[in-house]
């Protein structure tokens, strides 16, 4: 059985004491099930702070997004292997508003996913779709581009070791939830791609988590669903009570 992954993606929220505030008060109260898993994904300047302090936790910290090279003349930017050298675990790839505001491209997001394999992290690589391309029809030929392209030159093992995030664009901080039904064939598609790609076991393996306005109230019906293994949450995911139920759902 695949195990169920549940990240916080705190967006650019919080001040470094809030942080630690929200760790302290989760580490201990993680439910001890080894079928789920709890990540954060911090902005930066917390990262240290938080690996420090969720040791010998359950709780797993995540980056936000890096560059895909090592070091060099990148101003503002940061390496995977300064993630690395902390203790960072996983990082997300290709959220969609850096896709959106920050120009990232199904290139640059290969070349991250790439990056992070070789320094050791899990990357979280977020996929999904506009209003507009759902109502032209376009949305499972979109996912399995973007999912083709993240993919691309990765090994089997790799490639069940990514965890992927399926997030409709139009879901995403606007109190609309995808049906679980929409949401599942999504995914499910996704993993039929993963199956042409890297055959059936890698794809049995790999985790798909659905993000897009998730909350203590939708989570259990989206988790019920045969092919969504997690969620990737935003807004849900800022108080520690309401984190910790969507673990618990997990
Ligand atoms: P919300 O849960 O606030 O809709 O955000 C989803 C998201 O973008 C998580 O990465």
């Amino acid at each position: 059985m695949r195990k169920k992954i549940i990240a916080g993606n705190w967006k650019m929220n919080k001040l470094a004491a809030e942080a630690d505030q929200f760790v302290n008060d989760v580490t201990g109260n993680l439910p001890d099930d080894d079928h789920v898993e709890a990540i954060i994904c911090a902005p930066f300047p917390f990262l240290p702070s938080l690996v420090e302090k969720s040791k010998g936790s359950k709780l797993k910290i995540s980056a936000q997004t890096m560059h895909f090279e090592d070091s060099g003349a990148f101003t503002g930017e940061v390496s995977p292997s300064m993630l690395q050298d902390i203790g960072v675990t996983h990082v997300v790839i290709g959220h969609s508003e850096r896709r959106e505001q920050f120009g990232e491209t199904d290139e640059s997001v290969n070349k991250k996913v790439h990056a992070a394999f070789n320094h050791g992290l899990t990357p979280i690589v977020c996929v999904g779709e506009t209003l507009d391309q759902r109502e032209a029809n376009d949305t499972m030929n979109h996912i399995e581009t973007q999912v083709r392209k993240a993919l691309e030159g990765l090994t089997e093992q790799q490639i069940a070791e990514v965890i992927i995030a399926y997030e409709p664009i139009w879901a995403i901080g606007t109190g609309k939830t995808a049906s679980s039904e929409d949401a599942n064939d999504v995914c499910m598609h996704i993993r039929h791609v993963v199956k042409d790609i890297a055959g059936k076991e890698t794809a049995n393996q790999l985790v798909i988590q659905y993000g897009g306005s998730v909350k203590p109230a939708n989570v259990d019906e989206l988790m019920a669903q045969s092919d969504i293994d997690g969620a990737l949450v935003g807004g849900a995911s800022l108080e520690a009570d309401s984190f910790l139920k969507l673990v618990e759902a997990g």
